[in-house]
């Protein structure tokens, strides 16, 4: 078991001497028998508090965006450094892993001002996550006792927060943050732009900040940045993570009569079930003032009718399939129209196709920043001993890629288990977080 992190200890002493964000931890310390530590008892009753959640949400942005922590923290870097790009659910599997197998924290650099990557792209939960609820250890889809989401190393897992069949978006975010709390030293607005050097030593440039220098740089940013940025203008038109943010703030659906999504991936479904109000509850909205009439759904491979839909898409978006029923007088309101578009923003609306709508969301997938040094030809499949490829690895450079952003291939293993059946698995978590892990407990150290 780990101590606590000096992060962890301050927070729970803040949360400690506030009685109204307290009452979830000391009501678990009555059950913490049932937990490996007292720690992990009072952090699991914060994180199913939502007050007490709340003041630690808040604590650790502060503390991770403090400037002379940040300062102190970057100048302590050196050439035995390691070095994490990205603040996200690798980046915590990544620390969790190694501190846990007896190395320094690792320094993870977030270019945002939010640390947790994807699923903190808000603050209050937005969406659910396709992978199940269940209790358990690591494991793949098919085994009914693994949790899909498990984080190795986290103090609290996704799944000792809600009894929900999906977890949040917030869920996953809290066990990341955390994880990170304890195990990483995080500096956020640290934009990586470039990376050089040789086998001993890298130069890290960042946006705005002076040159880092460490031992090892481990590249774990994610699925990238929507496509088509440019074509979002913030406001009727929007990137999947711009709609969530407007989502997660006052009246999201206000004055939103006709809207329209592109695309048919994952992010799509959510951003449907968000207009259909089958998402998580937001902030200040009801049927009875809000309600989306007409969602138009463009998109060339999903299934136009409720009883195709049944048939052809898994378990997690079933309850979407129901509004693509008519009613008697013929009327749905959700119609999938099978063909791909590209909408054009009209002062207060958006046009597809000659038709006008008060919100279009985009949904088409998302692409890679540059980082100088570190394009994805420059780096090879990485095997441990026994064989398996868990990440990429530099040709010149001590920097390795994890989790989606290594790109790796569907293996045998994976065919074989079924897991290559659905495509949308190359980057679910209980697909990469072992291979993070095997990585970070079988590196040797930097100097
Ligand atoms: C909307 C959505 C829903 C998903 N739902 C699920 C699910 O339910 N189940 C599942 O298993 N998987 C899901 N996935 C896939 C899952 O998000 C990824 O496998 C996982 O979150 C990736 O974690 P990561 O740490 O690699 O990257 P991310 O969580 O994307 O984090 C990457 C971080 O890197 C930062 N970054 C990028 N460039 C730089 C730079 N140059 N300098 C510094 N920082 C940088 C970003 O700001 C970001 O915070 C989902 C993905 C998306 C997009």
């Amino acid at each position: 078991m780990f101590e606590p992190s000096a992060q962890i200890t301050s927070l729970l002493a803040a949360v400690t001497v506030r009685p109204s964000a307290s009452e979830g931890m000391r009501a678990m310390l009555q059950r913490q028998s049932e937990f490996p530590s007292p720690v992990v008892a009072q952090l699991t009753g914060i994180a199913l508090d939502p007050n007490g959640r709340e003041v630690v949400d808040q604590l650790m942005d502060a503390d991770w965006s403090d400037e002379s922590r940040q300062d102190s923290v970057l100048d302590d870097s050196g050439p035995d450094r390691e070095v994490i790009i990205g603040s996200g659910f690798h980046a915590a599997v990544y620390a969790a892993v190694r501190v846990l197998s007896g190395y320094p924290r690792p320094l993870v650099l977030e270019r945002g001002d939010r640390v947790g990557g994807t699923f903190a792209m808000t603050t209050r939960p937005t969406f659910r996550l396709n992978s199940r609820n269940r209790a358990g250890n690591a494991g793949p889809a098919g085994d009914q006792r693994a949790d899909l989401n498990y984080l190795p190393g986290a103090p609290v897992q996704a799944s000792a927060m809600s009894m929900a069949e999906y977890q949040t978006n917030a869920d996953m975010a809290f066990a990341i943050r955390l994880t990170l709390a304890q195990f990483a030293d995080v500096v956020t607005n640290a934009e990586v732009l470039s990376v050089s050097g040789d086998r001993s030593e890298l130069e890290i440039e960042m946006d705005s900040r002076p040159t880092l220098l460490a031992g090892r740089v481990i590249d774990a940013r994610g699925l990238g940045d929507p496509i088509d940025q440019d074509v979002a203008n913030g406001d009727t038109i929007l990137t999947f993570p711009q709609f969530m943010q407007r989502m997660a703030g006052m009246w999201p659906l206000r004055g939103l009569r006709r809207v329209a999504v592109v695309g048919g991936g994952d992010s799509a479904k959510c951003a449907v079930e968000s207009f259909l109000g089958i998402a998580p509850q937001p902030l200040m909205a009801a049927a009875a003032l809000d309600q989306v009439d007409q969602i138009d759904w463009y998109s060339d491979d999903l299934p136009t009718t409720c009883n195709q839909w049944q048939q052809d898409i898994r378990g997690r978006y079933q309850a979407i399939g129901r509004y693509l029923r008519t009613d008697r007088l013929g009327a749905r309101r959700l119609s999938v129209l099978n063909r791909r578009a590209r909408p054009v923003a009209l002062p207060g609306a958006a046009l597809i196709d000659g038709r006008s709508y008060d919100l279009v969301v985009l949904c088409i997938g998302n692409q890679e920043k540059t980082i100088g040094g570190l394009s994805l030809a420059s780096f090879d499949e990485y095997t441990i001993l026994g064989g398996a490829v868990v990440a990429r690895e530099h040709y010149n450079l001590p920097v390795f890629r994890v989790g989606p952003h290594a790109k790796l291939p569907f293996s045998r293993q994976d065919r074989e288990d079924g897991i290559a059946d659905i495509a949308e698995n190359s980057v679910a978590m209980f697909r990469t977080s072992g291979k993070t892990a095997a990585l970070a407990a079988t590196l040797r150290t930097t100097l």
